[in-house]
């Protein structure tokens, strides 16, 4: 039976979870909630993913200050790229 990704994503665990173990080499940036990281399989020139320092799951999860991190973040690599 086929698992909905809804409960797949719910059942990983912090120590299970690859971007809670993402090696000190690929990420390029830390700001106090999010880490800048480079693909290792990037899909299209300059691909970056901007990570959370902590485990979530779900973008609700995501505070009002986490939120303004994570926008400052995007604003300036997308200016960077
Ligand atoms: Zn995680």
């Amino acid at each position: 039976m086929l698992m909905k990704y809804d409960d797949y994503l719910l059942k990983i665990l912090k120590d299970e979870c690859p971007f809670c173990d993402v090696k000190k080499e690929y990420v390029i940036e830390k700001s106090r909630y999010f880490m800048v990281v480079l693909a290792r399989a990037p899909y299209i020139k300059d691909h970056i993913l901007i990570v959370p320092n902590r485990h979530l799951v779900r973008l609700s999860e995501i505070t009002p200050k986490e939120w303004w991190d994570l926008v400052l973040m995007i604003e300036k690599w997308m200016r960077k790229m």
